[in-house]
């Protein structure tokens, strides 16, 4: 653990691993990258929150240690590089981490820092949960009704960066193979994109989220899919999705099928119902049969959409946490973007990254602090405390800036 420039703080103690479960001391060391962008103002807030969260909750006998590791604009100041080794060291030394937005420039030369830490660290899951906080603005008549956990499949599909431009020689060559030994006619002058899936990728996020259902006491779980077209990637995630759910979930789920054949329609007590739906319906489904729809799994380019059409049923991106899982290393972050013309303005709505930091007290297993920054939360939107963003859309509201807003949180959290 010796860093360059990374500065580890006394007093605190590793999160360890013990048979694969987290090990969580009082006072553990958790990593964070302050993002760049609205980074400045929402990271802080923050922080805030969660500590006086921990506090409230365990008088004193919990803390969290922060540790700032560096990506971004303010790693390349220091190290002179935008995702310097040292932070994937930190993040697999401390094993749990929080980040804000990163710029991703647009153009050649640059990969997106956030594609680069989930596939190095290979964070495969992206979770992310849509639950309304009363009051936020929603274009339902129901929006209490939504309670959905997202799961995304991170490294595989589409959006493996597997692709080349119409007319280069790899299209063409690859086409050419196509043509000449696969039986297919593909136009010689086509761009070519390529979606691998495998069964232990789709397996593995399947899994993490029927364990999530389990430990979370969630309903169901939704298998996300195309497989009607495109069946064997689509298609063999959804088998694959079943068979995890059989064969090492057998007695605690029950699928669509068995409900009708065995049990009248109606699922058993203590049993997490395993259903599929095909990608397109998804998004009116979960529009018109909102309650329905809980723990959801599903493919990268299907995930991506999904979440944020979810996202946008309870107030925006603005409004959604999210994270990048690992076996055992958990990245989470704000969904939004750097927002840079309203940086260092103590302006934005850091509710996306509170929230972020409410699943990570989640992940420690600190259910009472987590608890409590959704009572904060929810408390400061129910008296119309908030930022610009939510003051545009709310009658009545009296608007905050960024620390303000935090510091309402905190002092909602005693409040029922
Ligand atoms: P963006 O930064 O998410 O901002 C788009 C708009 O969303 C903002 O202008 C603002 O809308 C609203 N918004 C975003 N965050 C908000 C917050 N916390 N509070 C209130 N409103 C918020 O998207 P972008 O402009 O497309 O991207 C900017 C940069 O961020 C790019 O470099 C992009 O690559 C990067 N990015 C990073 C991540 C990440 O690190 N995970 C994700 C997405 C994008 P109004 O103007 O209507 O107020």
């Amino acid at each position: 653990m010796g860093y360059a420039k990374i500065v580890v703080p006394p007093g605190g103690e590793r999160i360890r691993v013990d048979n694969g479960k987290l090990v969580v001391p009082d006072t553990p060391y958790v990593c964070f990258i302050e993002g760049d962008g609205i980074g400045v103002d929402i990271t802080p807030a923050m922080r805030r929150v969660l500590d006086a969260a921990v506090e409230k909750a365990y008088r004193g006998q919990r803390r969290l240690i922060w540790v700032e590791i560096y990506a971004g604009e303010k790693a390349y100041d220091l190290y002179r590089e935008y995702l310097p080794e040292e932070t994937f060291e930190a993040l697999r030394d401390f094993l749990v981490g929080i980040k804000g937005p990163l710029t991703t420039p647009v153009g050649g030369g640059f990969r997106s820092l956030n594609v680069t830490l989930r596939q190095v660290l290979d964070l495969y899951a992206c979770v992310r949960p849509v639950r309304w906080v009363p009051g936020a603005p929603s274009p339902l008549r129901h929006p209490e009704q939504v309670d959905m956990v997202i799961f995304r499949e991170n490294t595989e599909d589409v959006y493996a960066g597997i692709e080349w431009p119409a007319q280069s020689r790899e299209a063409r060559r690859l086409i050419e193979y196509m043509n000449d030994h696969l039986g297919v006619r593909v136009a010689t002058d086509a761009a070519i994109g390529v979606k691998p899936v495998t069964e232990q990728g789709s397996k593995r996020l399947v899994r993490k989220a029927i364990q999530y259902a389990l430990e979370r006491k969630r309903r169901s779980v939704t298998l996300m899919h195309k497989g009607n077209i495109m069946k064997y990637t689509e298609g063999a995630f959804r088998e694959w999705g079943y068979e995890v759910a059989a064969q090492e979930f057998g007695d605690v789920t029950v699928t669509e099928a068995e409900v009708w054949e065995k049990y009248n329609g109606e699922v058993p007590a203590g049993k997490i119902l395993i259903k599929d739906r095909i990608a397109d319906n998804m998004f009116q489904q979960i529009l018109t049969r909102t309650a329905e729809y809980d723990v959801i799994a599903t493919l990268n380019l299907n995930g991506d959409y999904i979440s944020d059409a979810a996202a946008g049923l309870i107030g925006g991106l603005g409004m959604a946490p999210g994270a990048n899982i690992g076996d055992v290393i958990a990245l989470f972050e704000a969904t939004h973007g750097t927002a840079p013309k309203y940086a260092g303005q103590d302006k934005v709505n850091p509710s996306s990254l509170i929230l972020s930091g409410k699943m990570l007290l989640e992940y420690l297993g600190w259910d009472e602090a987590a608890e409590l920054v959704w009572r904060g939360l929810a408390g400061a939107v129910r008296q119309k405390r908030v930022t610009y963003d939510l003051h545009r859309q709310m009658e009545g509201a009296t608007l905050l800036k960024t620390s303000e807003f935090a510091e309402a949180i905190v002092e909602n959290m005693d409040t029922e």
